[in-house]
């Protein structure tokens, strides 16, 4: 087992209550969240209301996921036995540094200093640009949204659509002042904005010698690979350069290509609201004469097997990275991704974060409490993940943790005080005693607006209204009533 190296969370990363009142303070975030995730949560809605199977598929999805982590041995190993006779070579990496490291050589072999990337989860995971960098080697991203927050020196901020935190008047300003040739006239129409990305880019693939990509799915049987896209930028990496690298996380293997059958219903309709991917790739191996001759995957483990040690944790493998539950999250909608501080934000980042890299780190720690539990995120994956169930079972790791390092005593003082005073009816009675009538004078009339210490964070958004000066049971046993609620016979 090997636990996340690299940068899944970004450094200088502040825990999510800290971090989400920075971001709740930007209006024009909030406000262009709100837009694009309701948008995509109504395509998504159509598209998946035209599915009377829609649950099937969901089931499907779940157990074929499922079988693939109770086999992920044999189903890995297949899978380099039928990638290798197609003609790719197999590289496995136990954690971020190894899978750079792998890259790095693969590509300083063929004496390149610029490859073309396509949008991918697993290689923001592992830091691989900066890696690159580095090391004198520039990556270019050739998705759109990944374009937009490279050249903006930003972060991602959502797992289909990295730049949804920008509209199109700061895509403008981004591109005028950084887009290599973008002309004095630009304007924010999207159509002039794709143009000038469309220019930028082509030159980039028509040069590159190296490309890089994540997947979607690799199949076992066959050793194919499949990636889905929407704008075409990944089938020109996958096809113009000589070398293509493929970072892969284990996870992403599934038994047949006959499965890919349900997958490829699910994730469209999930991700984006369509029917079907605009751009969906497979390659098997190496074809003389047509596409890269050269072929490399990069198997990543980076934390994936301590998750899957889990027995509740691990379903969170199942992910196929859809965003369905970022779109659908009223806390995700608020705040937006940067507040995670993880390159997986959302519902999915939440218990996949803190699987990977542990508990050690209070970013992680925190992430389980980023959610209501209204399991909104539930409902709408496509592979069936109980995040809520997995979200209280890492909150319960959590609290544990803090108590083995001997964190927040006064807290778990307090609890204990009042486990014991639920305990002892005699001691529960004297406590309410002696506090209700306080607690009436102290309040006044319209109830308590200020609570200090620990109480502070409820009364910040909350009154409390009046206590009553004397108890329920005090009053219940003036009426002469036993303790089981019938009448006194005596
Ligand atoms: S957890 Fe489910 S809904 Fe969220 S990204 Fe993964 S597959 Fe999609």
């Amino acid at each position: 087992m090997s636990p996340a190296t690299g940068p899944v969370v970004w450094a200088g990363s502040k825990p999510f209550p800290r971090a989400a009142r920075t971001q709740l303070a930007k209006s024009e975030q909030r406000a262009t969240l709100n837009r694009v995730t309701h948008q995509i949560r109504r395509k998504r809605a159509v598209v998946v209301g035209e599915r009377d199977d829609w649950e099937e598929l969901r089931r499907a999805g779940e157990q074929i996921k499922t079988r693939v982590l109770r086999h992920l041995d044999i189903y890995l190993e297949q899978a380099e036995r039928s990638l290798v006779a197609a003609g790719v070579t197999v590289h496995w990496a136990t954690d971020a540094d190894h899978a750079n490291r792998i890259v790095h050589a693969l590509v300083k072999e063929t004496g390149e200093t610029e490859i073309v990337k396509i949008k991918s989860m697993v290689t923001a995971e592992i830091g691989l640009n900066e890696f690159l960098a580095q090391r004198g080697i520039t990556a270019v991203e050739t998705d759109l949204a990944e374009l937009i927050v490279q050249l903006a020196d930003d972060l991602p901020s959502h797992i289909v659509v990295p730049a949804i935190h920008r509209n199109r008047r700061e895509i403008r300003e981004i591109f005028a002042e950084h887009l290599p040739g973008a002309p004095d006239t630009l304007t924010d129409e999207p159509s002039e904005l794709a143009r000038q990305a469309r220019r930028h880019l082509r030159e980039r693939f028509l040069r590159a010698k190296v490309a890089v990509s994540g997947a979607n799915f690799v199949v076992a049987d066959t050793g194919t690979l499949c990636i889905v896209e929407s704008e075409g930028n990944g089938r020109m990496c996958l096809t113009l350069p000589q070398r293509l690298i493929s970072v892969v996380g284990i996870e992403k293997v599934i038994p047949t290509f006959a499965d890919l059958e349900v997958f490829l219903q699910l994730l469209p309709r999930s991700s984006t609201g369509e029917r079907m991917n605009p751009y969906t790739s497979l390659w098997t191996g190496v074809t003389p004469g047509d596409g890269p001759q050269d072929l490399h995957v990069v198997f990543l483990d980076n934390g994936r097997t301590d998750a899957l040690a889990d027995p509740v944790g691990r379903q969170a493998l199942r992910c196929i990275r859809c965003s369905a539950c970022l779109n659908s999250c009223p806390v995700y909608e608020k705040t937006g991704g940067h507040a995670y501080g993880s390159v997986y934000p959302g519902p999915i980042g939440a218990i996949l974060t803190p699987q990977l890299r542990g508990m050690d780190d209070p970013v992680d720690r925190a992430l389980p409490f980023a959610s209501s539990l209204c399991g909104a995120c539930y409902e709408v994956c496509p592979v069936r993940i109980n995040i809520p169930q997995v979200l209280t079972h890492l909150r319960a790791k959590a609290v544990e943790h803090d108590r083995v390092h001997g964190r927040h005593h006064l807290e778990r003082l307090v609890f204990r005080a009042v486990a014991k005073a639920f305990d002892d009816d005699d001691l529960y009675a004297t406590g309410l005693g002696l506090g209700l009538p306080v607690a009436h004078r102290v309040a006044g009339s319209d109830g308590i607006h200020w609570l200090p210490l620990a109480g502070a964070g409820w009364t910040k958004s909350r009154d409390l209204p009046r206590p009553p000066q004397r108890s329920f049971r005090d009053w219940w046993s003036d009426q002469g009533l036993d303790a089981a609620g019938g009448g006194s016979i005596s």
